[in-house]
Order: C-alpha cells, then sequence, then structure tokens
C-alpha cells in the first residue's frame, strides 16, 4: 500500500472518527462568571476632586514613600516635574481647565484636578491578564501587586487595565512593571517610628482630598457627601477615615451624583467624587461587569471550543501513525 494523499486522507478521517467516537464530549456552553467580590477587609482610598487643591504634596510624598526618581519635564531639570504615570512615577495630579477656569469644579469656563493612580479594582483586569501571575490581589485587604520575580515582561497588564496605569520601564537594564501598591509596604511595617504610617498620598494631603481606610468606611463618607446640600458648611476628615487628623469644614460643593468606582468594571477600592463629569476627568464610562470577567468567559468558551479540534488532531496523528506502520510492513521492513 502506497501512502498516496487519498489513502492518507480516508486514514485520517477513519482514525478522526474513532477517536472523536471514544471520547465524550464535554458540553461546550460559555460559562459567565460573574465579578468577583469585595475582599472582606478591603482598604483603599476615596478622592474628592472638590477638595484637591493641586499643592502636588501627594505626588512628592508617593516618590519619597516608594523611592522613586525624579522626572523632569522642563529644560533646567531643577524640579520634579511628572506629567503623567510613568516608570518612576506611581501618582500624579493632573488638571481640567475650560474656556476662561474662573470657577473651581465647573465644567463651564471652570478647572479641577484629579488623581491618577492604581484603583486596586475589585476583579482587576491586569491579574486576569497576567500569565505568570506576577499581577495579583490580596484576598484580604484587595491591594493589587506586582511581583518582579515572576514578571516575564510580556506587558499584558499594560494592555488590559482599562485606566491605562501599570507602565513598563523602558529606559532601564531590568525594566519592571510600575504602579502604585497602597504603600503595602508602610501598612505592613510595626516600626512605631516609621516615616509613613499608612498611604503616604493620603497622610500629607493638607485637605483630606485623599483619604485612606476600609473601603466600606470610605463609601460610607462619600455618600454621605453627596447628600450634603450645595453651600452649607460641611466637615470632612483628613488622612486616615478610623483615626483622622484634626478634620477641616468648608462649604459643600456642587457635586456630580456619583461615586466612580463603586460599580465600573465590578467596583474598585480607590474611590472619586467630583464636580465635574469623570469622563472630562479623564474617567471613562465602563459597563458594570469585569473585564477579567468577560474575557475568562470568552476563554471558557474558546477552549471548551477547542476540544473538538484537539481531539481531531489527535485522531489525524494516530491515523498518520497506523498507515504510516502498515506502509511499512507492506514493504517488509
Ligand atoms: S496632596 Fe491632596 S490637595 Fe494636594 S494635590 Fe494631592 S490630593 Fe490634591
Ligand atoms: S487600575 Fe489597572 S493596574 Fe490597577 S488594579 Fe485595576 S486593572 Fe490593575
Ligand atoms: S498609596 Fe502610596 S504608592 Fe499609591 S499613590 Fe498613594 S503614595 Fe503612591
Amino acid at each position: 500500500m502506497t501512502l498516496d494523499r487519498r489513502n492518507f486522507m480516508k486514514a485520517a478521517l477513519g482514525g478522526t472518527a474513532a477517536a472523536t467516537a471514544a471520547v465524550a464530549l464535554p458540553s461546550n456552553k460559555a460559562h459567565a462568571r460573574d465579578n468577583k467580590a469585595m475582599p472582606p477587609k478591603a482598604v483603599g482610598l476615596l478622592f474628592d476632586s472638590t477638595l484637591c487643591i493641586g499643592c502636588k504634596a501627594c505626588v512628592t510624598s508617593c516618590k519619597d514613600a516608594n523611592d522613586m526618581p525624579a522626572e523632569f519635564s522642563t529644560p533646567d531639570k531643577l524640579w520634579d516635574t511628572p506629567l503623567d504615570l510613568s516608570g518612576k512615577t506611581l501618582n500624579v495630579i493632573k488638571s481640567y481647565a475650560e474656556g476662561t477656569s474662573d470657577v473651581k469644579d465647573r465644567e463651564g469656563n471652570g478647572y479641577a484636578f484629579v488623581k491618577k493612580s492604581c484603583l486596586h479594582c475589585v476583579d482587576p483586569s491586569c491579574v486576569s491578564a497576567c500569565p505568570v501571575t506576577a499581577m495579583s490581589k490580596d484576598p484580604e485587604s484587595g491591594i493589587v501587586s506586582y511581583d518582579a520575580d515572576k514578571c516575564i515582561g510580556c506587558r499584558y497588564c499594560v494592555a488590559a487595565c482599562p485606566f491605562g496605569v501599570p507602565r513598563f520601564q523602558y529606559d532601564t537594564a531590568t525594566p519592571r512593571i510600575q504602579k502604585c501598591q497602597l504603600c503595602k509596604q508602610h501598612l505592613a511595617s510595626t516600626d512605631a517610628e516609621r516615616k509613613y504610617k499608612f498611604a503616604a498620598c493620603a497622610q500629607v494631603c493638607p485637605t483630606g482630598a485623599t483619604l485612606f481606610g476600609p473601603v466600606e468606611l470610605l463609601k460610607a463618607e462619600a455618600q454621605r457627601r453627596l447628600e450634603l446640600e450645595a453651600g452649607v458648611a460641611a466637615v470632612y476628615p483628613r488622612g486616615h477615615i478610623e483615626t483622622p487628623f484634626p478634620s477641616h469644614e468648608k462649604p459643600a460643593p456642587d457635586y456630580k451624583k456619583r461615586i466612580y468606582g463603586d460599580k465600573e468594571i465590578g467596583g474598585t477600592q480607590m474611590l472619586l467624587l467630583a464636580g465635574v463629569s469623570f469622563g472630562k476627568l479623564g474617567y471613562p464610562d465602563l459597563p458594570e461587569q469585569s473585564y477579567a470577567a468577560k474575557s475568562e468567559s470568552l476563554q471558557h468558551s474558546l477552549y471548551g471550543g477547542m476540544i473538538l479540534p484537539l481531539v481531531a488532531l489527535a485522531g489525524l496523528a494516530f491515523a498518520t501513525k497506523r498507515t504510516a506502520g502498515a506502509h511499512k510492513n507492506e514493504e517488509g521492513e
């Protein structure tokens, strides 16, 4: 018997059919998983844009707390002036300005400030996309961390984050991903004399625009603020919501009635309030289903769909081997 094309295909299809029949195929129906739940002891930040005065003390303290180098954007290179998140900068304050920029926290002819740093998503895309678990979410605190020893530099996390947070260090010999890890090294420290006792950005913020604490309490505080009547004197805690520095008082602003991060892509552990719509502050409208849930459901469907082709491939290999064996026997080898 010669192994011509016709015989090969016939044998291959026969072998495939036999192999397929021998395997009980599981259902190929996609199973959509739900968004993951907020960890029980989740900690995070509440950023209130209406309290932010743009002093950038949080940017400086973030660099200090995380041993990050200065980044120069002016020709004299005298000041650390990061313009965006980068391999050297984990936290930036950006500004919104429109028209004459006369009034703070107003969209038309107004201006506002906004913080950009990792939101510590409840069901993070970066963790889901990382093929080697270099990105992980702590099951208790919910802090999303990065492990340089595991990272293979694929930058899937960079592509997956809907907020453009993780940044790759392109200018070092040993590049790594950089992003805020909620100052976990200071949270974990037991040194009573340490400079930073919790998130450095919240610890130094003079107005309480950035506030640290359990997400549950931060959410309740955000809700309280949304219920304030605009113009009426209100008290704002500063630093850590459980052990605040002396609070300060100011008239309540006209908030957009929305807590950003409450529902977006399954929720985030940094929540935001603002007087200007979030889209104008660079925070996109996002669905409630997390991207991680969506993509993992899709993967399940695709891998489920791969079973039949894999069985066919196994059958093809089996048939090829059997036909080649018969060919050898016919030739008396
Ligand atoms: S320290 Fe507070 S007020 Fe100053 S820029 Fe940062 S968030 Fe705004
Ligand atoms: S904001 Fe981006 S980097 Fe941070 S946890 Fe969410 S997906 Fe990951
Ligand atoms: S929590 Fe720490 S690392 Fe994250 S933005 Fe604030 S200061 Fe920077």
